[in-house]
């Protein structure tokens, strides 16, 4: 019975067995694949968590890159070395009236800043025309920053552009665009208020002047008055004392020529201030005037145009006075173009040689000359501006005339008023 057990349990364990062997020799057989597949797969598990670690890790840097760039005051991007967007400042981040610019609607990414740049100023766009050049210069690397200073499209806006080559291998370039306006406005705000003060001194000195010239006149006057009474007084007698008469004649010749010589020392002492007669190139005092106000064109929106002759134009006299001459037709077309509606306002500066002279033109589109203002233009104290002095153009028709030149007005085809300026060439 107990030999029937042990047979049976055998019958029922040899199947068994014989699986366990077939598997262990599966093993024995196939170890090393089954392991080095499960070592691969575990491997590929790894790299991609791996990689999804450094993926998440990127984008989190790139989001603080935009994070940072939409931070930053004003619009920013990034050029490659060609003048295409790479990154850029989101529009959002970019301040109102920031995004209206033309320049700034170009900061997109994607989009070639410089090739739209270039298209731009190729179309007239004048103010796009500096910011390429400097585009150009940074990405070739021939300068390695730079800034300009544009005109926004709004009335008395300003941006300020600066573009800063990227030290990398691959070359490239940060732009930054920033809102200008504040600082320009408390610029021409200064020198508004330092032009007053200086408009101020003017005014005090000429008064002074005035006073202190009354007051010398007063003496010589009354006595040439009192004089003459007495001339008429001694005629009225019989027989009139000539002896007498004769005297008080020379007085009256005395006071007459002391009333002279003060006039005489007045504008000896107006022209104290007169530097020597110099040779000059024409062309340079005036290019340097025009960039001087340059600021009061923009002030009042309007377009002041240079159109210089090619050559040189040299003059002799005194540069500053010259300046002085020029200075005020510019600032008098710049006043006369103010109240023209925006666009309208155009002010043009041309020299040229004519006939052995040297010619000033300056020209505007502004409100013109009323008959009686062409009639009494150079009379001293003509104004027809609330805070004007009127002396502007006798003193610079004075200037000319020291210089042999000569100053005229005439009105201008069409709209405005052309004032033409000669002087001797050297
Ligand atoms: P001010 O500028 O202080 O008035 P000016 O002697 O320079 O003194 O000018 C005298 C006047 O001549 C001005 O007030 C203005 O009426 C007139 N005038 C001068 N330039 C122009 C111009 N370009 N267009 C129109 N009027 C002008």
């Amino acid at each position: 019975m107990r030999a029937l057990g042990v047979s049976m349990l055998w019958l029922m364990a040899t199947p068994l067995a014989a699986a366990e062997l077939r598997e262990l020799e599966l093993w024995e057989r196939y170890r090393w694949g089954v392991i080095a597949v499960v070592a691969a797969g575990l491997l590929q598990a790894a790299l991609i968590v791996v990689l999804l670690l450094e993926r998440r890790r990127r984008m989190g840097a790139q989001r603080l890159n935009l994070a940072v760039l939409d931070s930053l005051p004003g619009a920013v991007a990034i050029l490659d070395r060609q003048g295409a967007v790479l990154r850029a400042s989101a529009p959002s981040a970019q301040r109102e009236g920031l995004g209206a610019l033309s320049t700034q609607r170009l900061l997109f990414p994607g989009g070639s800043y410089l090739q739209s740049l270039q298209k731009l100023a190729h179309a007239g766009e004048f103010e796009t025309a500096g910011v390429a050049t400097l585009l150009e210069d940074v990405l070739s690397g021939r300068v390695d920053e730079g800034m300009v200073e544009f005109r926004g499209p709004r009335a008395d806006t300003w941006f300020e552009l600066r573009a800063r080559r990227l030290e990398l291998p691959g070359g490239g370039a940060v732009v930054t665009v920033v809102d200008a306006t504040p600082r320009r406005r408390a610029e021409l705000e200064a020198r508004r208020a330092r032009d007053e003060r200086a408009h101020m001194e003017r005014v005090a000195a000429v008064g002074e002047l005035g006073a202190s010239i009354a007051h010398e006149l007063n003496q010589p006057l009354s006595a040439i008055l009192t004089n003459a009474e007495m001339a008429k007084r001694l005629l009225q007698r019989t027989p009139p004392d000539l002896t007498l008469l004769g005297e008080v004649i020379d007085d009256i010749v005395a006071d007459n020529k002391r009333a002279g010589e003060i006039i005489r020392r007045t504008r000896a002492l107006l022209k104290k201030d007169q530097g020597p007669f110099a040779s000059h190139d024409f062309n340079a005092l005036v290019r340097q005037v025009a960039q001087l106000a340059g600021n009061d064109a923009q002030l009042r929106g309007a377009t002041l145009s240079l159109q210089l002759a090619d050559t040189p134009l040299p003059v002799k006299g005194d540069g500053v006075q010259l300046q002085q001459v020029v200075l005020n037709l510019i600032i008098n077309a710049l006043d006369a173009v103010s109240p023209c509606p925006s666009g309208e306002r155009q002010v043009w500066v041309r020299t040229q040689r004519t006939e052995g002279r040297v010619e000033l033109v300056v020209e505007d589109t502004g409100v013109g000359l009323s008959p009686e203002a062409h009639k009494r233009l150079f009379e001293p104290f003509f104004t027809t501006k609330p805070a004007g002095l009127g002396m502007g153009l006798s003193i610079s028709r004075s200037i000319l005339e020291v210089h042999q030149g000569r100053l005229q007005a005439e009105p201008r085809p069409g709209r405005g008023t052309l004032f033409r300026c000669f002087l001797p060439s050297a």
